[in-house]
């Protein structure tokens, strides 16, 4: 089969010839349809400090994908070839004390689909019966494809209640952007989204931001003062692994505000303790998606009008992935899909 690897240390991604991976008796193995560019996978391709301490080539990359059930190992039972299927890109060790109590998104034995083992990035993938969400009917395949970071934008956007609360979200990326149609779509009052980047901004505003901020032009106190906001933003999702953004989110919190962080820092942040104690805010962190209950969450919204097809600028066959990918980095994008089959 075609897969794009990463073929020894250092910068590039090579399509090339490899051997279809063999399954487990617990395993499934699923024929690619699409697939979604990651950030994570610009970081392998590009080789920065971050994929030479963690990757181990060759390795396919990717692990945002929709496809079909190709072959099913002899101890699987509830599959069959056909079935549309995600992949969930957490392989726990289902042996922890998290693993035990049914909530393995925090197994801290995680491996990574595309990052420790071969990933979608190819015509066909093999993974545990476990990681896999078979898709209700209906469901559209592009927005199947990217239900991994679908889920990290749910999984945010949902770790506080929102309804009729005013909400900031920093960072319109492609997992800003679902964000902020999640919170819209589960009620939020004030939706402001902050990202320096034009092209993201006018994306947030189609998502359903009530009002988006360059942050180098504009401070949340103003924006606050035009929405009749009295105290301060109640909820907010860090969503660009910014250091000031961060600090500014804290900044622009009312008392007892709660703030989930999803965005990966580069480097160490410093933030003002004083704030978060006399504020009495609620720091959380947010890793991957909750098993199922994310994805099952994902479903029903999907199914009662929420809507983030908007989130999906460009589409490339997997052969132009080189194109795929300049389009992912360049940041004048949403979510950049590759096609494999169909
Ligand atoms: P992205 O890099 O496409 O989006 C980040 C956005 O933040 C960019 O549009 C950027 O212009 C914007 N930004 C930069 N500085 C800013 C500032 N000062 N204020 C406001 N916005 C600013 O990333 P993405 O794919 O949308 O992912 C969002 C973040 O979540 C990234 O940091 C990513 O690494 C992280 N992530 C975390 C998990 C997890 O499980 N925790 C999973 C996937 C992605
Ligand atoms: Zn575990």
């Amino acid at each position: 089969m075609l897969a794009l690897v990463k073929p020894a240390p250092g910068p590039g991604l090579e399509l090339r010839e490899v051997p279809e991976p063999s399954i487990g008796i617990n395993d499934v193995l699923i024929r690619v349809h699409r697939t979604g560019i990651c950030g994570t996978d610009l970081h392998i391709e590009a080789w920065d400090p971050w994929a030479a301490a963690t990757i181990r080539p060759p390795l396919i990359v990717g692990h945002e994908f929709v496809g079909e059930i190709a072959e099913i190992g002899s101890n699987v039972s509830d599959f069959r070839p056909g079935d549309l299927v995600s992949g969930e890109g957490h392989v726990v060790c289902g042996r922890c004390r998290h693993c035990l109590a049914g909530r393995r998104h925090l197994c801290a034995r995680t491996v990574g689909l595309g990052v420790g083992r071969d990933g979608a990035f190819a015509e066909y993938v093999a993974l545990p019966v476990t990681n896999v969400w078979h898709h209700w009917p209906g469901v559209d395949e592009e927005v199947a494809a990217i239900f991994d970071p679908f889920g990290n934008a749910v999984h945010t956007a949902l770790a506080f209640p929102v309804l009729g609360e005013d909400v900031l979200v920093s960072g319109a990326g492609p997992i800003g952007l679902m964000a902020t149609a999640i919170v819209r779509h589960a009620g939020a009052r004030f939706i402001v989204v902050s990202e320096p980047n034009p092209v993201r901004r006018e994306l947030a505003a189609r998502m359903g931001a009530t009002v988006v901020v360059d942050p180098r032009q504009r401070g949340f106190a103003e924006v606050m003062t035009e929405l009749g906001m009295v105290e301060g933003f109640d909820v907010a999702l860090e969503m660009s692994g910014n250091a000031g953004a961060l600090r500014a989110a804290i900044a622009g919190m009312a008392h007892g505000g709660c703030v989930a962080i999803l965005g990966i820092p580069t480097e160490e942040i410093t933030l003002d303790m004083n704030q978060v104690v006399f504020k009495m805010l609620t720091l959380r962190g947010i890793y991957g998606r909750e098993m199922y209950e994310t994805w099952y969450k994902m479903t029903v919204m999907l199914q009662s009008g929420l809507d983030i097809r908007p989130a999906i600028t460009h589409r490339f066959p997997f052969r132009e992935h080189a194109a795929a990918f300049a389009a992912a980095r360049s940041g004048d994008a949403g979510k950049v899909i590759m096609e494999w089959a169909s």
